[in-house]
């Protein structure tokens, strides 16, 4: 069906949120409250209880005695997945309410989240209920005794604290959520101040699938007081953390003195290496929706674009040209490309940086901040041609639809230049060349490596970062080895 044909769904009035502890939806204990606004119409969309420390220890107290007592911990593998599938069916249910929050509440288009966002977390649910019931357990011989039997259990760790950025509210929450909850943990979710509302939906959905009360708990509040309640206390044993390098920097020295395990899943400037013996059409494509994708607010963008010298005048031109064509728009309206800037303190700092840019390179699209309706914090696909590798528009992380393209001359520059940065999120390398794309696929320091595409994954495909982007997978069956700790039993056997 061609998008002017699909009617767009409309914005909604949104209830006001609360805080989800022991299973009971309750205010703030102070009764404060935090307003969160769509970036589209700048308006106000609801308001969300604002806990302080003490709303922090209540949701901690109440996860620890859930864990303590059970039945969740303790329960058959197959009663667990039962749960963790019917939350999946719930989200799938549900998809229209949670695709309309997202996009009010971060300017994430909705029909992305339908097509791609929703699969992803139902899909995780899924993926992790299947392991719930994989056998987790081992048995084994010594050399030396025959009467010893060695039994290796795999337990949860007890409550683990997630904590999760603005940019992919709910996707970022599924991937910690489902596979904690799928080993046995209980969680307290705290997400970003500014995006709420996918959050406050899918604590509801765990209700609804029949998570026992305390195992599932939501923490709405300023990340500098609940964040830091969650990992300096004894009794939470794990926090999972998406967000920025800095934030994460500080949960790593805030949890050393309770030896916290922690996955940090942090900042990235990922590399776009585009040979000149790509496919022309294919490169631009992997390129543009690369940085473009949720306008540039993803973790894994192609964020430098490293070209080969021979094509590179060419790609420059036809790049700039896609970009100079991208839509921008209401997110709920099915031709929009790109959406709003999350935030207003996000839409500034980019600013920033394409002023930056204006100075330090050259301009061949966008730049520009439209109104679109005379609201908005919408920003043009921005793009800077003949940018160097040491520019603080190529080495930091902008967060937003700006990208430097950069030249290289062969192979070997290529590599230099692609792993000339302290992060090592993800990266892509676009070739008609299968043994070069292998061989540098070996050399790169990153976590992910696309080969001739982008933004590809899977709940069964392990995610993470190299370098300052992180430690600790998330999604796949290496994500259960973070939430999980092994218990060594020794049995003499007489
Ligand atoms: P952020 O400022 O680090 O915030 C992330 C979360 O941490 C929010 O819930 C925030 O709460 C909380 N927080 C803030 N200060 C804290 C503190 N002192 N102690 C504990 N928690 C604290 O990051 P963001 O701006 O929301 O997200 C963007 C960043 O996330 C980018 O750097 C991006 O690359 C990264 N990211 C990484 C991945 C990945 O998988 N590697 C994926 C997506 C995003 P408040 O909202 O209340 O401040």
């Amino acid at each position: 069906m061609p998008l002017d044909a699909i009617p767009a769904p409309v914005r909604k009035p949104i209830p006001r949120g609360q805080l989800l502890i022991n299973g009971l939806w309750r205010d703030a204990r102070d009764g404060a409250t935090m307003v969160t606004t769509d970036p589209t119409t700048e308006a106000e969309i609801t308001t969300v209880a604002r806990a302080s420390a003490a709303d922090a220890e209540a949701a901690i107290a109440a996860a620890y005695d859930a864990f303590e007592t059970g039945p969740w911990s303790r329960m058959r593998h197959e009663d667990r997945a039962k749960i963790l599938f019917r939350m999946a069916d719930l989200l799938d249910d549900r998809v229209d309410d949670f695709a309309i929050r997202e996009a009010m509440d971060m300017g994430m288009p909705y029909r992305d989240f339908c097509d791609v966002i929703m699969p992803h977390c139902s899909g995780l649910f899924r993926f992790f209920a299947g392991q719930a019931m994989a056998h987790m357990d081992g048995a084994y011989r010594t050399s030396y005794e025959s009467n010893i039997r060695i039994l290796t259990r795999r337990e949860p760790l007890g409550v683990v604290g997630a904590i999760t950025p603005w940019n992919f509210p709910l996707a970022l929450t599924c991937s910690k959520i489902a596979p904690a909850l799928a080993a046995g943990n209980v969680v307290i979710h705290k997400p970003a101040s500014d995006t709420p509302l996918t959050a406050l939906a899918l604590a509801q959905v765990a209700l609804d699938a029949g998570v026992p009360e305390g195992v599932y708990n939501l923490i709405t509040g300023p990340g500098g007081v609940i964040g830091d309640a969650l990992v300096k206390s004894p009794r939470v044993d794990k926090i999972a953390f998406t967000g920025s390098t800095s934030v994460g920097m500080n949960l790593i020295r805030n949890g050393a003195d309770t030896v916290k395990h922690q996955t940090m899943e942090l900042g990235g400037k990922s590399p776009n290496i585009i040979f000149a013996d790509a496919n022309m059409e294919a490169a631009l494509q992997a390129a543009f929706w690369g940085i473009f994708w949720n306008k540039g607010e993803v973790c894994v963008a192609g964020s430098r674009i490293l070209i080969e010298r021979s094509i590179y005048d060419e790609f420059v031109e036809r790049f700039s040209a896609l970009a100079r064509d991208a839509v921008l728009g209401d997110p709920l309206d099915p031709k929009t490309q790109l959406g709003p800037i999350a935030t207003k303190s996000e839409y500034e700092k980019i600013l920033g940086y394409v002023e930056e840019g204006k100075r330090t390179a050259r301009l061949t699209a966008g730049g520009g901040a439209p109104k679109i309706g005379g609201k908005g914090l919408f920003i043009e696909a921005t793009v800077f041609a003949d940018a160097s590798n040491d520019l603080r528009i190529s080495q930091e992380e902008i967060f937003g639809p700006v990208v430097p393209l950069i030249p290289f001359e062969d192979e070997e520059d290529a590599i230099r230049l692609a792993n000339a940065t302290t992060y090592g999120l993800a990266s892509g390398i676009q070739t008609s060349d299968l043994g070069r794309a292998l061989r540098l696929a070996d050399r790169i320091k990153a976590g992910t490596v696309w080969l001739n595409t982008w933004h590809k994954y899977h709940p069964n495909a392990p995610f993470g970062g190299y370098k300052m982007s992180g430690y600790g997978r998330e999604q796949g069956a290496e994500a259960l080895e973070n939430y999980t700790q092994y218990k060594t039993v020794w049995a003499n056997l007489g």
